[in-house]
């Protein structure tokens, strides 16, 4: 079992695990009945996080999410329907308000 992302957005670690498990990759996510409702920031330790099932994985794992990190970071900014603040594109939630971002793709 390793570590290898943690992220303030359930819904973006549920992305990446999709990725991981498309890759055969078996991972699961940790902590995800602690995190906050919306609006609310979850203590960092507290924070979903996941896992992969299988060490020697690791690094290409690692590579994966490098990969999709990068992918994500360069799309284009996107506005919040709930308080219409502008988030970078790396962002998943709302940094005001806490809102997912709706307009990212699953
Ligand atoms: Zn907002």
């Amino acid at each position: 079992m390793k570590r290898v992302a943690s992220h303030e957005s359930l819904a973006y670690l549920g992305h990446l695990k999709n990725m991981l498990e498309q890759a055969d990759i078996a991972c699961l996510i940790k902590n995800e009945q602690l995190s906050g409702g919306l609006g609310e920031i979850p203590f960092l330790e507290c924070l979903p996080e996941l896992w992969i099932l299988k060490d020697e994985q690791a690094a290409r794992a690692a590579r994966l999410l490098a990969e999709l990190e990068r992918v994500d970071s360069s799309g284009p900014a996107w506005t919040c329907s709930a308080c219409g603040e502008r988030n970078e594109p790396q962002f998943g939630a709302c940094w005001q308000c806490g809102r997912a971002d709706e307009t990212a793709t699953e």
